[in-house]
């Protein structure tokens, strides 16, 4: 259960407070060096479950579909396998 953080962001800042559990690190602490995007960690991001309605990152985010937890879109690397239930899917 994890969103995921798209090449189409653009490091604004506006989600990072927002996460409830600390899950979302800025463009510098990024595992993905020189990835220049912020990014979510996904053992530590819970979809907001419990604390609120919907994701807040992704409420948050003024760069429409940067933030993602259902579909698969093209060739974005931390999409990769990700459903909107928080399942993984077989990445090949
Ligand atoms: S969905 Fe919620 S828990 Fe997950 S990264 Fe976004 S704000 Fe944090
Ligand atoms: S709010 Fe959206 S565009 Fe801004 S840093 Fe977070 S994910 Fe990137």
């Amino acid at each position: 259960m994890s969103v995921k953080i798209t090449d189409i962001c653009i490091a604004c800042g506006a989600c990072i407070d927002e996460c409830p559990v600390e899950a979302i690190v800025d463009d510098d602490d990024n595992p993905n060096a020189d990835a220049g995007i912020y990014y979510v960690y996904g053992d530590k991001c819970v979809e907001c479950v419990s604390h609120h309605d919907e994701p807040a990152c992704a409420t948050a985010c003024p760069t429409e579909g940067c933030i993602v937890w259902g579909e698969i879109v093209g060739d974005q690397p931390h999409r990769d396998g990700v459903k909107r239930d928080g399942s993984q899917a077989v990445v090949e």
